[in-house]
């Protein structure tokens, strides 16, 4: 059984993905525990963790910590009734659930995005593009995995001033990329909250190692 906090379809913010037409899977619950986190809602364990129907979870219109359970195979008939044919598993944090049938049935009518911390062993299936967003040194006290690095697609790190690029320098070096060309391509920097600082700072460097620029486009566009 899988927890779901909310699914909802829209339009694809940030990094290769950028707009396109998305179902976005919220997982319930996640242990790592960003300060800054804007789902929060999706963490509680105790009593406010109330569990729901499908069908109520189906009329939530705002964010709560309320969740529904529902077996995989059923989550994808379910999302096929929705006309997005890219499928965003969020949190949360998807990989603390088991999601590897999720990913394999949903890649039957679809493709399919994982958007992880990079705390947790990625388990999905062959042709599942993954995006690690590292959270480094937060409340959960949990660790950026090698193994999740090696996996991702991209990586998509939250930049808010130089000790965060500090960091992902440090990651990358310890998972020793080979091949700095390709994964360069492939690293986005996202300026926390767009402020003007950091977004100067994510395009120096974007600029002088060949990286990227990712903002929350979605946020232009209104959605959400
Ligand atoms: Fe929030 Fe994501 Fe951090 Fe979890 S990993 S605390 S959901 S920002």
């Amino acid at each position: 059984m899988l927890r779901i906090n909310e699914m909802f379809s829209t339009i694809q913010g940030e990094a290769t993905y950028t707009g396109t037409p998305s179902l976005f899977i919220r997982l319930q619950g996640c242990p790592v525990g960003c300060s800054w986190c804007d789902t929060k809602h999706t963490w509680p364990k105790g009593k406010e963790n109330k569990k729901i129907t499908w069908d109520e979870l189906a009329l939530k219109t705002k964010d709560a910590p309320t969740f529904a359970e529902i077996p995989a195979a059923n989550l994808v008939e379910l999302a096929k009734q929705y006309r997005p044919r890219h499928f965003v598993l969020t949190g949360g944090e998807p990989c603390a659930q088991d999601i590897y049938s999720l990913t394999e049935g949903l890649l039957k009518v679809g493709s399919v995005q994982v958007e992880t911390s990079g705390t947790h062993n990625i388990d999905v299936a062959h042709g599942t593009w993954v995006t690690v967003s590292p959270k480094i040194n937060m409340g959960g006290g949990l660790m950026v995995l090698p193994q999740a690095l090696l996996r991702a697609d991209e990586i998509k790190m939250p930049i808010a001033d130089q000790q965060d690029l500090d960091n992902l320098e440090k990651l990358i070096r310890e998972v020793n990329y080979q091949n700095d060309s390709y994964v360069g391509g492939r690293i986005w920097l996202q300026p926390v909250s767009q402020g003007d600082k950091a977004t100067e700072l994510c395009v120096e460097t974007a600029m002088s190692r060949n990286w990227r620029v990712s903002i929350q486009t979605h946020k232009y566009m209104g959605v959400r």
